[in-house]
């Protein structure tokens, strides 16, 4: 199989070392770890592997930049104009990055270039712009002890280190690192081990970009050993952490140790509901959107697609039929699908597909691996889904679709909410009281209303209960990476 030619051209410049102090570095081990094309489950690449010598190395650079370095210290308009400098680099390296995205994760390269690439590209010019503007506030304070006023510093928290995973590998940098550099503070960023490329090429972009040495490290690695490390560090003072709940926990029990913030955002089962008079075809494409965009692999996927009795026959036929058109291949070629990221991803999806034929849904199209080669699954829709069935509760992160029938509006609701997760959600419907009634009942972090998937750089993105802590993206993520000192200052007793 032929990679794109760009993709084949960006692979000889591509960095493979950990980017330690402003600088390329083979792991203190000398490990490397092998990249492997989701396509063809070979390896296109090799990485230095990181583990705890090395964390300890980019924590105390980090901490270097941070007590001592420029980057804290320079004026929040100068970060900005970094920033917009390194947002504008991304954007001048759009293909490569596309066409790398799309070899090490298996998304279409179209997707890469429409999506992935400047979606994170606008998200550092967004967080450029609030690096000037973070001000705190004036509070006159008088008591029996005479006339103070009070004023605020949003400062920046320290070493962050944030852990990513392999879905969005740019994007899901671009979320943490964006906001954490605007507001002053110095990173240390493991990538997923499916898709640590494009990381380590924002690395060449920002030393470009002219962001001081060990401001940014970042270090290919694995989740116990490497991601380990930098939660358990005496020297990192936040940690932010995007992946499943299962080990959110970890990273939140590694924070409570040493007292230090956590934000996650973890898994989700994100209801979708259909109300009864909406336009069956319309709510068809977007309930497919919702699902198999990106191949499933989306923490927000629209995974119970609720659909009210008057139309579920009518919907479930025409998902299905939506569902087997889907194009699926190379993702170099011209698809909507390509494969999932790896073995383990595949075998977990095929797994739930044959839990829910033994647990009684009703199979509609799809089912099987795709092929022989590589990870691909073939778009998969389930109906008459239940709500204790195992693929109503638990995420499985792939292109399968559930159906699921509702009679009242009361109903979709208890059923929506009933689920330990609450990241996103979405309405389908014509009925403004309905809308407004569903959107304020359901408990999630993200409603979409006729519309879904959309990020936008300025809204914010978390989950309700255990979907995570905190948000990412907007003004809110900066409250994340700021802490607010409040200094006192005497008047003298004449003073206004
Ligand atoms: P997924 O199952 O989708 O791969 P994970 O939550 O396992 O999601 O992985 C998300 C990120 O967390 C990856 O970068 C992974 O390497 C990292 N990770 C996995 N296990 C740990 C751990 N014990 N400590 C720190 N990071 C981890």
């Amino acid at each position: 199989r032929a990679i794109s030619t760009q993709a084949a051209e960006a692979l000889k410049t591509q960095p493979s070392q950990l980017f330690i102090d402003g600088k390329f570095v083979d792991a203190a081990s000398g490990k490397k770890f092998d990249v492997l094309d989701p396509t063809t489950g070979e390896a296109v690449f090799q990485v230095a592997e990181a583990d705890a010598a090395d964390v300890d190395k980019a924590v105390k650079a980090a901490r270097r930049a941070f007590d001592q370095g420029e980057w804290p210290r320079m004026s929040g308009k100068q970060r900005g104009k970094i920033l917009y400098r390194l947002a504008e680099l991304i954007e001048q390296h759009a293909e490569e990055l596309a066409h790398i995205e799309s070899l090490d994760n298996g998304k279409p390269v179209v997707m890469s270039k429409i999506a992935d690439i400047p979606l994170s590209a606008d998200h550092f010019r967004y967080f450029a712009g609030w690096a000037d503007k973070l001000t705190g506030k004036t509070i006159p304070c008088d008591n029996v002890f005479g006339k103070f006023f009070a004023y605020t510093l949003h400062e920046p928290l320290g070493v962050v280190g944030q852990i990513i995973p392999w879905n969005f590998p740019l994007l899901m940098l671009a979320w943490k690192v964006a906001p954490a550099l605007a507001a002053g503070n110095c990173v240390v960023l493991k990538p997923a081990e499916q898709t640590p490329l494009n990381a380590l090429r924002f690395a060449q972009l920002c030393n470009e970009a002219g962001i001081p040495p060990g401001t940014i490290n970042i270090l290919p690695g694995f989740g116990p050993t490497a991601g380990g490390a930098i939660c358990d560090h005496p020297g990192v003072d936040k940690l932010a952490f995007t992946g499943s709940t299962e080990i959110g926990k970890l990273i939140m029990a590694a924070g409570a140790k040493r007292v230090v913030p956590v934000t996650l955002e973890l898994g989700g089962k994100s209801p979708l509901i259909v109300d009864k008079n909406v336009d069956v075809d319309k709510a068809v494409e977007d309930t497919h959107f919702a699902l198999f965009f990106n191949h499933g692999q989306c923490c927000a996927a629209g995974s119970r697609t609720f659909v009210h009795a008057d139309i579920y026959d009518e919907f479930v036929e025409k998902a299905a039929k939506r569902a087997a058109k889907r194009k699926v291949g190379d993702p170099f070629s011209d698809v909507e699908q390509g494969p999932q990221v790896d073995e383990d991803q595949l075998k977990k999806i095929l797994g739930y597909i044959d839990v829910a034929q033994r647990e009684g849904a009703r199979l509609l199209t799809g089912g099987k691996q795709h092929g022989s080669k590589g990870y691909f699954v073939e778009p998969t829709v389930f109906a008459d889904v239940t709500d204790e069935m195992t693929i109503a509760q638990e995420e499985i992160f792939g292109p399968v679709q559930s159906i699921l029938k509702y009679h009242t509006t009361e109903e979709v609701i208890e059923r929506a909410n009933a689920n330990c997760y609450g990241l996103a959600s979405g309405i389908i419907s014509n009925d403004i009281n309905f809308i407004n009634t569903v959107s304020r009942s359901l408990k999630a972090g993200t409603v979409w209303v006729n519309c879904y998937n959309v990020y936008e750089s300025a809204v914010p993105f978390g989950g309700y209960k255990m979907s995570g802590i905190g948000r990412d993206k907007g003004a809110y993520a900066l409250e994340h990476y700021t802490q607010t000192k409040a200094v006192y200052q005497a008047l003298e007793p004449n003073q206004p």
